[in-house]
């Protein structure tokens, strides 16, 4: 099944599927992990799955620039600057966050990978949204002004573009986990914009498969998030013409592990990262996989997981945040006792 629009396939795919032992026996579950934190350019993550898509539109166009939005952390923002090194284009970020002199770990990564970088500091009047795009807009006439052409990506690449990637993965995921013979799961994920929670679920209806989804919110929503889910699903279905429907009590995406905030610290999250790196040696991020996993442990205490389930936890990336600064500082006091010097 495909919704007929082409990309640039530039990753190795199928990603690959993992179980993972020891998670798996200390919460009772049987946990596997899909690695799509595994996917090559730019210290990979999800969002290379949207941009094989996006560089595709881009290159009919004939753009010669990619301009995305994001905050400060932005993986996104990273992997649209891997894509547009690795295919000679020119490429902008603009990053709205409270901290404008933070040099975050993926704005270093931007950087050295060739991309200009536009902070603009939160004005806390207007949202996130309003702001960055506002941003980009100029940013995209100034450069148009100089003779590009710029190919403008929204924040995270969740448009109705930004689906195809993990609508096409749900497929992949399907066949694979029939094929270790784990068909009966639940393929659990971090949601942000939203794209990559929505591809999933579009793919996975689509082709009827086994596989059920919850989808784990990491921030808040300015509005309720079933809502959003339902308003980005009618865009997609009259978008592609799906031939299901879908309401608001379709969408499970728990709201209870984020914490109050976005990006922020927190002491359990980190925890999840120690026990997912001292069990599995796989490496999980402050701001999205590290929270989502700290959910799946904490909603197996909460009995919204049962003892014996099987998940399939998406790594979707974002490692490199653990170096941003004020993860980093915290990450260092609770460690630096094992640190000896002799
Ligand atoms: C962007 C991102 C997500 C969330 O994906 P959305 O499509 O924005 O919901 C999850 N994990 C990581 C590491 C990300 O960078």
């Amino acid at each position: 099944m495909s919704l007929g629009c082409k990309k640039v396939p530039f990753l190795n795919l199928p990603t690959p599927l993992e179980y993972l032992p020891g998670v798996s026996r200390d919460l009772g579950i049987n946990l596997y992990l899909k690695r799509d934190d595994l996917t090559g350019y730019g210290m990979g993550g999800n969002k290379l799955r949207k941009l094989e898509y996006f560089l595709f539109d881009a290159q009919q166009q004939g753009a010669t620039m990619l301009l995305t939005v994001g905050g400060a952390q932005s993986n996104h923002g990273r992997l649209t600057a891997a894509v547009a090194a690795k295919y000679g284009l020119k490429c902008a970020i603009v990053a709205i966050d409270e901290y404008p002199g933070e040099v975050s770990s993926n704005i270093l990564l931007d950087r050295i990978m060739g991309a200009e970088v536009i902070l603009k500091e939160d004005d806390h009047q207007r949202s996130e949204m309003v702001q960055s795009h506002e941003t980009a807009m100029a940013v995209k006439e100034r450069y148009e002004a100089q003779g590009e052409k710029v190919y403008y990506i929204p924040m995270g690449g969740s448009n109705e573009l930004g689906i195809l990637g993990y609508y096409d993965c749900a497929q992949e995921l399907t066949v694979q986990a029939a094929e270790m013979g784990i068909s009966d799961s639940r393929v659990i994920t971090a949601v942000g914009s939203m794209g990559t929670y929505m591809g999933l679920f579009c793919g996975l209806r689509d082709i009827q498969s086994p596989l059920s989804l919850t989808g784990v919110l990491i921030m808040p929503y300015e509005e309720s998030v079933r809502a959003f889910a339902k308003d980005y699903f009618d865009r997609v279905k009259e978008g592609y013409g799906l031939e299901f429907d879908a309401e608001k009590s379709d969408f499970h995406i728990d709201e209870d592990y984020f914490y109050k905030g976005y990006n922020n610290s927190v002491p359990q999250v980190r925890e999840a990262i120690y026990q997912m790196a001292r069990k599995e040696a796989i490496i999980l991020d402050p701001c999205y996989t590290g929270k989502a996993f700290n959910a799946i442990c904490q909603m197996v205490r909460d009995r919204k997981i049962q003892q014996g389930e099987t998940i399939i936890f998406i790594h979707t990336g974002g490692q490199p945040g653990i170096n941003t600064p004020h993860h980093r500082i915290e990450f260092e006091r609770e460690l630096s006792d094992g640190i000896k010097i002799l």
